[in-house]
């Protein structure tokens, strides 16, 4: 991967308190990368910054943000501007989960503010300087959600289609540059995602859930080949293989009653 500063790799991880984002920064890590670490738990993010520096020659830093709100964002953004990043990795992100009309709308717009907002102006940040040096890159982690609208998960469905229409424009935008960009879509991810969204059971087959590590290691490896859209794990590449093909109608039938059986209606 591209290098800043002194040579020096140095990357930004969002959401990296936990699940996804923290595996990426421990990846990122033992790739030899300075990292800057955001998200609102500070003393989650101190932690890991203490046992990711130790013994390792590399520096973490730790930038405490609430992304939903546009003061503490705008210091990320102005962070990254001057930081020389080799990667970003738009990864903070939740999701809501019940039928769209009973959920609470501050909250779904919140969705919005960090799934989408948050990730376009961290991405706007962080492309000149990428551009201007021209080498680094920008993972957006999306969701196989991104795939196809997702009855009682209406919201999250949507934001992660954004990310993929997003990323592949802005990757067209710049095709001629150095400059790397991805859209990440996991599938179901052992993180405190399900719970956080207040799925009280998921109930799918065991191989079909993926750990946080597996889901960087995937990642980092598209990157690497310059692969745009990255969908970890075989089962994933198929499902979405086949709902890019299959009738829309059917795909939004099948997609509502998997929603259904995830027990939130
Ligand atoms: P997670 O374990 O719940 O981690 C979410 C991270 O985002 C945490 O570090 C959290 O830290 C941070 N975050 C949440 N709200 C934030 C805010 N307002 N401002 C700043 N940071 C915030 O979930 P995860 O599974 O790792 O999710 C990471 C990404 O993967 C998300 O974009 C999600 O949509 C995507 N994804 C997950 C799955 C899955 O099954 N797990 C599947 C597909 C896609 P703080 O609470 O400390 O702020």
């Amino acid at each position: 991967m591209a290098r800043g500063e002194a040579g020096k790799k140095r990357a930004l991880v969002t959401g990296a308190s936990a699940g996804i984002g923290q595996a990426f920064a421990r990846r990122l890590a033992r790739d030899g990368y300075d990292l800057i670490l955001v998200a609102r738990d500070q003393a989650r993010l101190q932690e890991l910054a203490r046992e990711l520096e130790s013994g390792r020659g590399i520096t973490a830093e730790v930038l405490v943000a609430d992304l939903t709100k546009p003061e503490p964002r705008k210091r990320v953004e102005q962070r990254i501007a001057e930081s020389h990043l080799s990667l970003l990795v738009n990864n903070a992100g939740f999701g809501t989960v019940g039928p769209f009309y009973r959920l609470d709308p501050d909250r779904e717009e919140e969705e919005i503010r960090l799934n989408v907002i948050a990730l376009v102006r961290l991405a706007r940040a962080a492309l000149p300087g990428m551009l201007e040096r021209n080498h680094g890159a920008i993972i957006n982690v999306s969701s196989v959600a991104a795939f196809q609208p997702t009855p009682f998960n209406a919201t999250y469905g949507a934001t992660k289609a954004f990310v993929n229409s997003f990323t592949e424009a802005l990757a067209e935008e710049i095709r001629g540059s150095q400059v790397r960009l991805q859209a990440l879509c996991p599938g179901f991810t052992r993180t405190e995602f399900q719970k956080r969204a207040g799925i009280r059971e998921v109930r799918v087959p065991s191989f079909a859930w993926m750990t946080p590590e597996e889901v960087v290691d995937a990642s980092l490896a598209a990157l690497q080949r310059g692969q745009l859209i990255c969908v970890p794990g075989w089962s994933y590449k198929a499902l979405t293989h086949v709902t890019g093909w299959a009738p829309r109608a059917l795909v939004r039938r099948i997609s509502g009653a998997l929603g259904r059986s995830f027990g939130q209606e």
